[in-house]
């Protein structure tokens, strides 16, 4: 699958059970993703193996919890990315969103690895714009 140049640095999404490297078999990856039934809150966001992997983190799901997921290919998928992300934003807007840092790290994590599968290339020119905006204070 094609990757843009967006970031220089490898981000690779691994599964949180057994550490594979999931971009060598996409289709066989989701992300297990948790959620409070009381407050609709995220608890945990865990990319993972289908199957197996899978299994062991639907284990370990709480009463009172719902495990839910969606296919690592969603998330590769320039559509269904933004409008993931958009169902967060709104959901974090009426007050659910995450229950805990670790699960918004996790999804924060999600989003900037898959971003470069849905990214066109950089050009020079905006290269040299990001520099200089990194350099900025805000
Ligand atoms: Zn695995």
């Amino acid at each position: 699958m094609k990757k843009s140049n967006v970031f220089s640095n490898e981000t690779a999404i691994k599964c949180s059970v057994c550490g594979k490297d999931l971009m060598l078999d996409p289709e066989m990856s989701l992300i297990n993703i948790v959620q409070n039934m009381d407050t609709q809150k995220i608890i945990s966001v865990k990319p993972c193996c289908k199957g197996r992997c899978d299994d062991i983190i639907q284990r370990s799901v709480k009463a009172r919890e719902v495990s839910g997921w969606k296919d690592l290919t969603d998330f590769l998928n320039p559509y269904l990315y933004i409008k993931h992300i958009a169902s967060v934003f709104n959901s974090t807007y009426t007050g659910a969103g995450f229950e805990n840092q670790e699960a918004f790290e996790d999804y924060k994590k999600l989003i900037l690895s898959t971003y470069p599968y849905v990214a066109r290339d950089i050009t020079e020119e905006e290269k040299n714009a990001a520099i200089w905006d990194d350099a900025m204070p805000f």
